[in-house]
């Protein structure tokens, strides 16, 4: 079997809003074609023109090859052989950031390539650790431009997500710093404020999980405010810093009276391994997709599993994304929950209309996935409802 050809998509949302948090407005997708007949989808979390370029440019010299020219004619079932050669061929220009993202989203494709012509679900090829059970957390960004919008609209959605059935549950508490929603800047004090707001709303029978998205410079600011935060009972504070100030994080890891949680931006285990032995974070997200696709996701949760550390992955994108990232959890039984972002409860057009999962969230647990593949359903004409390039 050989690879013919090699098609991006670039898609994006018509309402999209770019003053808005919220990656999950735009896709990229690869999709891998063989001589047989059969194709592989894969999905990236970044701009999506970028990853395309990426993937399309032509090669100038041997340490910048073509993407795209080292896939074809390749054998798609050799997915080790193909992620080395297209790292190596691509390195002037790769090594980490986009290209690697613009990879993970071919390694994804060829995952769910070699489950559809072996007839098994990826997770079957992946591994055979079983993990007990795939705890989602519902992953909540509200959209507010006061204090009081923001923090009732993330009340409403731990409220919701309760309903659902979910056991867990992630706050963006984001009201200042870099990843601001919506203008706001409110104190540190307004951001417990709504902390304890949404723990009250959970109860204490649901898992809270806070992300500020990088809200501090540095350690000491954020031990000032968080260590009042151990009352409500956080498993993790995702990025409460940020990502390249390792040091910092190590101290926090070592005084913070919750766990640390990063790693959603980063590519290669290469950076992961600096995060986990300089950072000394607890709680490791590696986004698929953007880490550099399964293959590179599962050298990283082995890397967790040598450390003694728990894997969340990072996923905020269409039910291709959330589909690889259940096809990794099971066969990662240090995965503790993964992020998902519940129809039900996101405004991003894509999010709800491109990718159906072959899994059910059922009493806080989601099913096994058992298609051939990835096992989700693409609508093929929402893509090409909302293909822009
Ligand atoms: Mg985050």
């Amino acid at each position: 079997m050989k690879i013919t050809d090699v098609v991006c998509h670039v898609l994006l949302a018509p309402n999209y809003d770019p003053g808005f948090t919220s990656s999950a407005q735009d896709s990229f997708l690869v999709v891998v074609h063989t001589d047989e007949g059969l194709q592989g989808i894969g999905e990236s979390d970044v701009n999506p023109w970028i990853a395309k370029a990426c993937i399309e440019a032509p090669g100038t010299h041997t340490m910048g090859l073509s993407i795209k020219d080292m896939l074809i004619g390749e054998d798609p079932r050799d997915i080790a052989a193909i992620w080395r050669k297209l790292y190596r061929g691509s390195a002037m220009n790769g090594r980490r950031g986009a290209v690697i993202n613009a990879i993970g989203a071919v390694d994804m494709a060829l995952w769910d390539l070699r489950g559809k012509i072996e007839g098994l679900p990826v997770h079957r090829l992946l591994g055979t650790k079983r993990p007990d059970k795939v705890v989602p957390y519902a992953s909540l960004q509200p959209a507010g431009d006061s204090f009081e919008a923001y923090r009732d609209a993330l009340c409403a959605s731990a409220e919701k997500a309760k309903s659902l059935g979910f056991k867990a549950v992630k706050a963006e508490v984001t009201m200042n710093g870099p990843y601001a929603h919506s203008g706001l800047r409110e104190s540190y004090d307004r951001h417990t404020e709504v902390v304890a707001a949404v723990r009250k709303t959970l109860g204490d029978e649901v898992t809270l999980m806070i992300d500020v998205q990088y809200l501090w410079e540095d350690a000491a600011t954020c031990l000032s405010v968080v260590r009042d935060w151990a009352e409500f009972d956080c498993y993790f504070l995702e990025t409460p810093i940020w990502v390249d100030y390792l040091d910092e994080y190590a101290k926090l890891a070592a005084e913070a009276p919750m766990r640390i949680a990063s790693g959603e931006w980063l590519s290669t285990h290469h950076e992961f391994e600096a995060l986990m032995d300089r950072g000394k974070i607890g709680v490791v997200q590696p986004d698929v997709g953007r880490v550099g696709g399964l293959s590179e996701a599962r050298t990283v949760c082995d890397m967790a599993a040598d450390r003694g550390l728990t894997v969340v992955p990072h996923c905020w994108k269409t039910g291709v994304s959330i589909s690889a990232t259940a096809h990794l959890a099971w066969v990662t039984p240090h995965c503790a929950f993964i992020e998902y972002l519940p129809p039900q409860l996101c405004l991003e057009t894509l999010r709800k209309e491109l990718a159906f999962e072959d899994f059910t969230l059922e009493n806080g647990v989601i099913s096994e996935p058992s298609r051939p593949g990835l096992g989700f359903e693409l609508d093929w004409e929402a893509l090409e409802a909302y293909k822009v390039a």
